[in-house]
This record gives C-alpha cells, sequence and structure tokens, in this order.
C-alpha cells in the first residue's frame, strides 16, 4: 500500500499576508511526496471547533478571515481527519495551514487561527495524551487550552544545540508512562536554514524515528502530527519528508 499524508489543493491559496500563508510553500512540501497518496478532509464542523474556542472566537475569526475562514475550518479538518487514522493505528501526517498552535480558547495570534491539533485531540477523546511540539515558537495557545486537563499534557522541545534538542526530548519521552495518543506539532522553523538557525534536515528524521519508537513501545501505537510553521521554501518540504520518514 503506498503511504499517504492529509492535503487539500485548496491549501495552495494565499488567504492572508503572512509567511504561513505564502504562495510556493505548500508546493514546496508536496513536491516531495509524489510516491505518496494524498487523502483530501473535509472542513470541520463548527461544533468540532468549538470542542476547543469560544463561541466569541469563532465568530472574530469568521469576521476576520472572511472568505479564509473555510480554509481554516478545512485545516482544522485535516487535523481532525489525521487523528482519526491515528485512532485506527496508522500514523498520519497532516499538510494543512493555516497552522493552529498558537490559537488558545479565546485569542489568537502568530499566523495561526484555529487550533488545529487541540481540536483534534479534543475530537479524539482519547485518555492519556501527550502533545509534542518541536516548532521554532512555544505552542502557546496548546498550553492554554489544556492548561488545566490532567489528561493531556503539552511539551515544547527546547535545546541550544540539537544534540541537546534531541536529547532533551528523549529524556522527558523516557518519563512517559501508557500514552493513548501521541500528538505531534510539527513546525519546521528551527532549521539550519530558517528562522531557529539551529536543526539539521537529518535531525527531522532522528526526531521523527525517535517519536515512532516511543509510539510502538510506550504508547498505544496511535500517532499523527499536523504542520505548524516552516518558512523557508527552499528547505521546508525535504524537512518534512526527513520527519515523516523517520515518524511513519
Ligand atoms: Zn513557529
Amino acid at each position: 500500500m503506498k503511504k499517504q499524508l492529509i492535503f487539500h489543493e485548496k491549501f495552495y491559496n494565499e488567504y492572508t499576508f503572512d509567511p504561513a500563508a505564502k504562495l510556493g510553500r505548500m508546493e514546496s512540501i508536496i513536491k516531495e511526496f509524489s510516491d505518496f497518496e494524498i487523502i483530501t478532509p473535509s472542513p470541520a464542523l463548527e461544533e468540532k471547533i468549538l470542542l476547543v474556542h469560544t463561541e466569541d472566537h469563532l465568530v472574530r475569526v469568521r469576521n476576520e478571515l472572511d472568505e479564509a475562514y473555510s480554509i481554516a475550518l478545512l485545516a482544522a479538518g485535516g487535523a481532525i481527519l489525521a487523528a482519526d487514522y491515528a485512532i485506527e493505528h496508522q500514523p498520519m501526517f497532516a499538510v494543512i495551514r493555516p497552522p493552529g498552535h498558537h490559537a488558545s480558547p479565546d485569542g489568537y495570534w502568530g499566523f495561526c487561527f484555529f487550533n488545529n491539533l487541540a481540536i483534534a485531540v479534543r475530537h479524539a477523546a482519547l485518555k492519556n495524551t501527550l502533545i509534542i511540539d518541536f516548532d521554532l515558537h512555544f505552542g502557546d495557545g496548546s498550553s492554554n487550552t489544556f492548561v488545566n486537563d490532567s489528561e493531556i499534557t503539552y511539551y515544547s522541545c527546547e535545546g541550544a544545540t540539537s544534540e541537546s534538542f534531541i536529547t532533551n526530548m528523549e529524556h522527558f519521552l523516557s518519563q512517559q508512562k501508557n500514552v493513548d495518543l501521541l500528538a505531534v506539532s510539527a513546525g519546521f522553523d528551527r532549521h539550519i536554514d530558517d528562522w531557529g538557525g539551529l536543526l539539521s534536515t537529518e535531525d527531522y528524521f532522528t526526531i521523527g524515528k525517535i517519536l515512532k519508537a516511543f509510539d510502538e513501545k510506550n504508547g498505544a501505537n496511535r500517532r499523527f502530527a499536523c504542520l505548524e510553521g516552516g518558512y523557508n521554501h527552499n528547505v521546508l518540504g525535504k524537512n518534512v519528508r526527513s520527519f515523516i520518514d523517520g515518524f511513519y
């Protein structure tokens, strides 16, 4: 069977004037996956958005984004579909935008509108869920969403060097047990040729492989990942491919 990932052609469109929405960003990723089968999501129902966000938030985003509102719903739908595959024990990556991890229940910034991953985690409704975020930026929206939820753990990867970044993550994982669902906020803006200037393309393969090994051994073999940041179109696709090659 061909390997699969989630994507929709509508994500090619520029929907706002921020770096996450730029033309060419999605093309740089999809061209690396000609050997994959593309699975297309449906837009998330508003009731799914409300699993994480307030009604006020939803209305604000709808008014602010106008036509692009449907793209934001589609991104959330992509994350939900990825979680559905993970529940059935098939690892899945969602190439979606706008990204989500800076969207809190009642606020948003940083190119994010709805917290795609958080919505998918709530939708999956499994007991012990672990969120690993390796984006350059702290996922304040995800952290805020689950701060009072004892069953959902949010971990933002940190490290001054690529070695410590990976060993810190491994150390954290070594303390985790009985994980029912592993959800990964996959941002690639920490790459050596991107904003963060730290990780190599090979490091993303290593991170993916470590997460897979953890999930198969100490988790429930249920894992999915959603695209967050990553802004250098020359390297983004290769980084996503490298991560997926380790993660699947
Ligand atoms: Zn970022």
